[in-house]
């Protein structure tokens, strides 16, 4: 393919891109397909001659397509969202096309520099104090990883990589019942075992950390000689959207010299709101580490989670490895590889930039109130239907509810509101029940959106009843 080519097929994708949004809600949300069918349609062998791009992208469309799941989709209700916001997408393609590697300021010094800016913007947007700096990694899984590694290393006095694991004693984590599996393998992986992971159930209205059993799950292990290392908070949990209370666990944390993590991987994004601050937000300028993906609500598009540090110093010490290769002379830079457990990166904090130039963060400030508000006023629709039950209220813009009836037809319902295919939702467990699970946060998503899930819901609940 040479470059006039390559011109041609860029405008033809960026043509089909514009179209694809535009028609986006005609189609099913959830891909239409069953296991296997869309391999069975590829051949088993690549090609040993070239193919024209014309071929390749009419087998995209009549392949590929057909078993796509629209994330973008204005009626995705499911999970959390991912959003593209059309301006990241542009800075994306820019990106792609540059596909620089970004391991060290000098293979890409502008990506370090805007990293560095894009972050401390961040940081304002959500009123952090002004000491905490951060770097941007793939997945929020990869942040909490990098902040449980640290966790161990500080509390074994920086020798676990070293010398590993062995004779170092039973080192211990506390969290909620109610944090994100990442939080569970970054503990399988970091060397702690899951048994060392100690789950505080969360209780009250925003179902937080039962603070006093977290102060006597900490006294119990250190008398029985375990090593407490690390607290993972947790503001808007996956399930039902739990949220700690910040202050109290805080307090905690520094009076047991633990290290402070905080999963706000979802709702970090809703902190560039000042009103949902004081509920949600209230003692964060505390924690060691903050994540926070700006690919979920906030409009970036995957992958782009920003960890912020208080003081990069504990994870530096344990993730930085400087080989004679890596090593770079003249002034002190920054190399954000020696943040994070990949070497190499991706020119993240481009999308950051046109995102929040295109939008302002009013703009982004804008679509997620409207999210919230729109997510209440269909939990007292679902509320209002017959036989229907709110299980969690909305926290942000996430409830839950079930229909009438067992485990059995809760799934029952999600399933064939998926297959009708109008919006999609995702179910999920609360207090040993199935419950479904509602969220608001696509980027493009309208009142009418939102409150047409009412009338599917209604539909297809009428349908198989
Ligand atoms: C989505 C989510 C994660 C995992 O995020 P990845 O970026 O996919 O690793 C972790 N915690 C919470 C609360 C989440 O919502």
């Amino acid at each position: 393919m040479n470059w006039d080519e390559f011109a041609h097929w860029g405008k033809h994708i960026a043509d089909w891109a514009a179209d694809y949004h535009k028609t986006l809600s005609e189609r099913p949300v959830r891909a239409q397909t069953s296991p296997g069918a869309i391999a069975a349609q590829l051949p088993v062998s690549p090609p040993e001659a070239a193919e024209a791009m014309e071929t390749v992208l009419g087998d995209f469309e009549r392949v590929v397509m057909p078993g796509m799941t629209h994330w973008q989709h204005p009626r995705f209700f499911a999970y959390f969202p991912a959003n593209a916001a059309p301006a990241s997408m542009l800075a994306e393609m820019l990106v792609t096309t540059i596909a620089a590697q970004c391991m060290l300021w000098q293979t890409s010094p502008a990506a370090t520099e805007v990293e560095g800016v894009m972050i401390d913007w961040l940081r304002q947007a959500l009123a952090l104090p002004e000491h905490y700096t951060g770097v941007i990694q793939d997945s929020a899984s990869s942040a909490t990883l990098s902040a449980v590694l640290t966790m161990r290393e500080r509390a074994t006095g920086y020798t676990g990589n070293r010398q590993g694991l062995s004779g170092k004693g039973n080192l211990r984590i506390y969290c909620s019942d109610q944090v994100h599996s990442s939080i569970d393998r970054a503990c399988w992986v970091a060397g702690i075992g899951q048994e060392n992971l100690i789950k505080i159930p969360g209780t009250g209205p925003r179902h937080a950390i039962d603070a006093k059993a977290l102060r006597e799950a900490i006294a119990a292990d250190r008398a029985a000689g375990y090593t407490p290392a690390g607290i993972i908070a947790i503001t808007g949990g996956t399930g039902v959207g739990g949220s700690d209370e910040l202050t109290q666990v805080l307090s905690i944390a520094r009076q047991e010299d633990l290290y402070t993590h905080l999963d706000a991987a979802w709702a970090g994004a809703a902190m560039i709101c000042p009103e949902f601050r004081e509920e949600f937000w209230a003692g964060v300028e505390g924690y060691d580490s903050i994540v926070f993906n700006p690919h979920k609500w906030l409009g970036a598009q995957f992958d782009c989670s920003v960890q912020f540090l208080a003081d990069p110093a504990p994870q530096l010490n344990t993730l930085k490895i400087e080989p004679e290769y890596l090593k770079t002379t003249g002034e002190a830079v920054t190399n954000y590889s020696e943040w994070t457990i990949p070497l190499g990166r991706r020119f993240r904090a481009l999308k950051i930039w046109f995102l929040i130039r295109a939008y302002g963060l009013d703009g982004l400030r804008e679509r997620i109130r409207n999210h919230v508000a729109w997510s209440r006023e269909l939990c007292e629709e679902v509320r209002a239907m017959n036989g229907f039950e709110i299980v969690t209220e909305p926290i942000l813009s996430l409830f839950s509810f079930r229909c009438p009836g067992n485990d059995d037809d809760q799934q029952r319902l999600v399933d064939a509101i998926n297959d009708d295919g109008r919006i999609y939702l995702t179910q999920g467990a609360f207090q040993g029940r199935k419950i479904i699970r509602f969220q608001v946060g696509q980027f493009n998503t309208t009142r009418e959106d939102v409150l047409m899930a009412a009338e599917v819901i209604n539909d297809v609940w009428r349908k198989i009843a």
